[in-house]
């Protein structure tokens, strides 16, 4: 995604709008400061201090992450899927650096281990220093924070090893790319267990449709038996409407763990997340499902 920090509007000054240009529209957070600014290996990480989000991680002047709406998007990256599998107790997330969708996942005490491979450990480091709240589950025994190419990490896992992957990554461009294709794919179904779920940051079903499509055809093509599209607001994310795609492993989805959703998120105090979303979010709209004939 294409980004300037120009704001788009001539009359704004340069340093007062942090502005993502992405399919002809743009999306901009009026900034008070930048706070940080690293070249990492892999790409290249910003901090701003905004005017009403809280603080806001760029990668490659792509809009990550945000204070005050991050929760959108963590919660229903991790729990359709957790509370869709009867009992979840190993889960790898590959990406994942700003640590939100970790917090979320170590919230289900059933969970035993989780592992999280991001390629680039400068995000997790400014996440720590700036988005604290993200991180402080970091320290649980079960967590396993790992800094490696996910790609590699999942040719290297072990067959039948893995209950849930949740691949939380950047777009497929650059680090990102070879976590969209068969081969990547191939490798997250063989380390599955048979009734293990893949689950992917899917992208714009309004902006990105072909992609979507692209990835739903790869992952019925390397032998996912089911799928299942999840929709979610996520406001600094071209469009506002972002996705996440669910993959068995063998069979098709089954109803999910309605009443353990509801008191979950009851008890754990959950911003977004419970089971009537649940059922929102996993309805289709017409015209996906024309295209997901
Ligand atoms: N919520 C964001 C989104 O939907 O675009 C993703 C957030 S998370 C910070 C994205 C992470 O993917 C980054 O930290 C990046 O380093 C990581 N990443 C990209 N390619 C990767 C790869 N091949 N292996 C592991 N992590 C990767």
């Amino acid at each position: 995604m294409a980004n300037t920090t120009e704001s788009s509007n001539p009359n704004l000054s340069n340093d007062e709008w942090c502005t993502e240009i992405n399919n002809g529209a743009a999306f901009g957070l009026k900034i008070k400061k930048k706070l940080a600014t690293k070249q990492s290996d892999f790409q290249l990480v910003e901090i701003y201090e905004t005017e009403e989000f809280g603080n806001l991680m760029m990668l490659d002047g792509c809009t990550m992450v945000s204070t005050r709406e991050n929760f959108l998007y963590h919660e229903m990256m991790s729990h359709p899927a957790l509370f869709t599998h009867k009992n979840p107790k190993n889960v790898v997330i590959i990406g994942g650096g700003d640590c939100g969708t970790l917090k979320e996942v170590l919230r289900h005490p059933n969970v035993e281990t989780v592992h999280q491979i991001d390629i680039d450990k400068v995000v997790t480091e400014m996440s720590e220093l700036y988005f604290p709240e993200l991180c402080e589950s970091n320290d649980d025994p079960r967590a396993i924070i790992k800094f490696d190419d996910g790609i590699k990490f999942m040719a290297e896992a072990k067959d039948n090893s893995i209950d849930i992957i949740i691949v939380d990554s950047t777009d497929p461009v650059g680090p990102g790319e070879g976590l969209f294709n068969h081969a990547f794919y191939r490798n997250c179904l063989r380390a599955l267990r048979s009734d293990g779920i893949f689950v992917q940051q899917s992208e714009s079903p309004l902006l990105h449709l072909p992609l979507l499509k692209e990835m739903r055809d790869a992952m019925l093509d390397v032998g996912f038996s089911d799928l299942q599209h999840v929709n979610f607001p996520q406001m600094i994310y071209p469009s506002g409407w972002w996705s996440s795609t669910l993959a068995k492993k063998s069979g098709a989805f089954e109803e999910f763990r309605k009443e353990d959703a509801d008191k979950a998120a009851l008890q754990w105090q959950l911003n977004y997340y419970n089971s009537d979303i649940h059922v929102g979010a996993t309805a289709l709209p017409n015209f996906l499902k024309r295209a997901f004939v």
